[in-house]
């Protein structure tokens, strides 16, 4: 834990991503780094007490947990987790002629409510700039995969997840990881599917 820690930086702004090269690509997480949705960790807290009643597995906890976060998702318009720090990250990467991609762990048939959750947050982006791993591979494997990095000069990786952080850092000891830790963000360690 702590290499990682030392790995990457953790930040609770955007403004804290420091963009120096041109040419710079950042991948950029969406749940709980982008996106969030206040308040549905104290729900959750309270489904898992009412859940203890029932003595379920973990598994069965999990998939109930998974079940209420979709559904309350669904219910619920996403937040964003700040968007005057991302707005002024996207000039800067402008600025230096770089590129944004989102990389999530969503599932690609997904696609369209999560344009729509960027949307109600603020954030328009192309059909091509949203990466999906499924949830079946790690971002670092996805992004050696998927993702030619080589034609940039420099590449940032952002999420609230330090095993995701981790598995970028493992195969890309080059790219700068941020541990994107906003104070006002309600889900980290609870996002069962971001
Ligand atoms: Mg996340």
């Amino acid at each position: 834990m702590l290499v990682i820690i030392m790995m990457s930086k953790q930040i609770s702004s955007f403004r804290d991503v420091q963009i120096i090269k041109n040419n710079t690509l950042v991948l950029c997480d969406i749940d709980d780094t982008v996106l969030h949705y206040p308040g549905w960790k104290s729900r959750c807290l309270d489904i898992i007490k009412d859940l203890q009643l029932f003595q379920l597995s973990k598994e069965e906890l999990k998939k109930d947990l998974n079940d209420f976060c979709n559904m309350y998702k669904h219910m619920h318009k996403p937040e964003h987790t700040d968007y005057d720090g991302f707005s002024a990250m996207l000039q800067n990467i402008q600025s230096h002629q770089g590129k944004l991609l989102f990389i999530t762990a969503r599932c690609k048939v997904s696609h369209e409510t999560t344009k729509k959750h960027l949307m109600q947050a603020g954030v328009y982006c192309d059909d091509q700039d949203i990466h999906y791993t499924d949830n079946i591979i790690s971002k670092g494997e996805y992004i050696q995969k998927n993702i030619d990095i080589s034609q940039f000069d420099d590449v940032i990786f952002i999420d609230d997840y330090v095993s995701y952080i981790k598995s970028v850092v493992d195969i890309f000891p080059q790219i700068t990881c941020y541990q994107f830790c906003g104070s006002n963000v309600d889900g980290d360690g609870w996002s069962l599917s971001s």
